[in-house]
């Protein structure tokens, strides 16, 4: 059975065997570390997950690199404007590196709640610094580049097929309207390397062959990418604003610098919306963090079950009802799996092969939940159910034998009862019992069973 992917650039399905041997070099795009991420950068590294935990199914390695931001991403897109991570320490009154390793630091705790797989490695955008100047000397002796007043930019009216891989006309004649040109040559140009403002002692500067400055966003992954994963990646994914700006700048930058094609797939997640909107960090109406799920008394798995059954290049519109939905969902399968067989039924290589089907056709994960919900309701095993979670990432296993939300349930039953309000008390007793618990008040206080 073979994986197929939509590659972006190519705007086709096509069947992915890693180039060399039975390992794939991935790199994901990871977070700017000067906020906290929201679900909706959550549902792009779940997607990254799934793909990466589908290519593991079919027996592959995974070699997989992920940058963190920590310097560089300006606050427009435009190459103008403050540095994110620079700017948020100066509200805070703390350094840039605080600010970013505190970030970096959650990010790393969230992921984990979400049962997402690490990287094999997380590289830092500040310690390559050197890497990102070597390949911008690497571009000006290719004749690519040019300095402004503040920088050295990248002049994409040199190379053929600049944006090839947007989704849009990122060369029409308007699409610099939205964008401040400043002393760019093109709409499209972009940073390299940034000046330091000259009366001005930025917390992370360095020098460079051009003065002290930083390193522009682009170049990073550019240049993390390479170094660790080769000149040709297997595949290179992020969220779909990417393959408009972001990912057409690498893809410049490097096939420039090597003269080979930077990655042979390219993978974009829709986005998550809210209200309609884009889930943003520069919008705080739209911004639910992982913190924000568990002060509703959500768990992120809930979020991770929510996630699945949308596929990844459909838009995903969240809201607190559909997590509701995607939280019984999540509990009435830990329920009914504690009720199945534990030795391997008949079935279970049917239904095994109907999943993998479903996630080899460019991870149709909806579909595949599907038949993991047929098996669950025909004749197959608890361990059909493993092996699925391997995919699903739901830790089945360990939620159903001591699941967070049930004690949780339990205690908001003891303290109804404290205050001596059974009504309520039992109401959640019920509630406890349809999701295959019950509760037994013995001398020792409450004790939570399964049914
Ligand atoms: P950032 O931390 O802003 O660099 O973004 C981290 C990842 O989240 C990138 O791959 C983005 O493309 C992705 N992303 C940003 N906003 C959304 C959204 N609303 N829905 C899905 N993915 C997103
Ligand atoms: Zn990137």
């Amino acid at each position: 059975m073979a994986v197929t992917l939509y590659n972006t650039l190519s705007r086709n399905k096509e069947k992915f065997t890693p180039q060399i041997g039975t390992t794939v070099r991935l790199y994901t795009c990871g977070p700017t570390v000067y906020k906290s991420q929201h679900i909706g950068n959550y549902r792009t590294f779940i997607f990254e997950d799934i793909l990466k935990r589908t290519l593991m199914l079919n027996g592959l390695d995974v070699n997989h690199i992920m940058n963190i931001t920590d310097v560089g991403h300006l606050v427009s897109d435009a190459d103008d404007g403050e540095d994110k991570v620079a700017k948020e320490a100066a509200r805070q009154g703390k350094s840039a590196i605080e600010v970013a390793s505190h970030f970096e630091t959650e990010f790393k705790e969230d992921i984990e709640a979400l049962n997402i797989l690490p990287p094999k490695q997380f590289t830092r955008a500040t310690e390559h610094i050197q890497e990102q100047i070597d390949l911008i000397q690497n571009l000006e002796k290719k004749g690519v580049t040019y300095k402004t007043s503040d920088g050295i930019y990248f002049d994409t009216s040199k190379i053929q097929n600049y944006g090839r891989l947007a989704p849009h006309d990122v060369n029409a004649s308007d699409a610099g309207h939205r964008i401040e040109m400043g002393e760019k040559k093109n709409p499209t140009d972009f940073a390299l390397w940034k000046f330091s403002p000259k009366d001005e002692k930025r917390d992370m500067e360095w020098d460079s062959p051009w003065g002290i400055g930083f390193p522009g966003w682009h170049i990073e992954c550019s240049a993390m990418a390479m170094k660790y994963l080769g000149e040709t990646l297997d595949i290179h994914c992020g969220g779909i604003d990417h393959a408009e700006i972001h990912h057409p700048n690498e893809m410049a930058q490097s096939e420039t610098a090597t003269g080979q094609p930077f990655a042979r797939f390219w993978c974009h997640a829709e986005f998550l919306t809210f209200r309609d909107i884009k889930m943003a960090k520069s919008s705080p109406d739209t911004n639910i963090t992982i913190a924000t799920l568990r002060e509703k008394g959500f768990d992120p798995l809930d979020y991770r079950y929510f996630t699945l059954g949308t596929h990844y290049r459909k838009k995903l519109s969240f809201s607190w009802e559909a997590l509701k939905g995607a939280r019984n969902a999540r509990l009435n399968m830990l329920a009914l799996f504690r009720k199945m067989p534990e030795a391997k039924s008949k079935s279970d290589e049917t239904h095994k092969e109907d999943v993998k089907k479903a996630l080899n056709d460019d991870l149709n994960m909806p579909l595949a939940l599907a038949h993991v919900w047929g098996a669950l309701k025909n004749s197959a095993s608890q361990d059909f159910v493993l092996w699925a979670d391997h995919i699903l990432g739901l830790r089945v296993k360990k939620e159903s034998t001591i699941p967070s939300n049930i004690d949780k349930l339990a205690q908001t039953r003891e303290e109804y009862r404290a205050t001596k309000d059974f009504k309520k008390s039992d109401e959640v007793r019920d509630e406890l019992k349809k999701l295959g618990f019950g509760i037994e008040d013995t001398e020792h206080g409450p004790v939570v069973h399964k049914i």
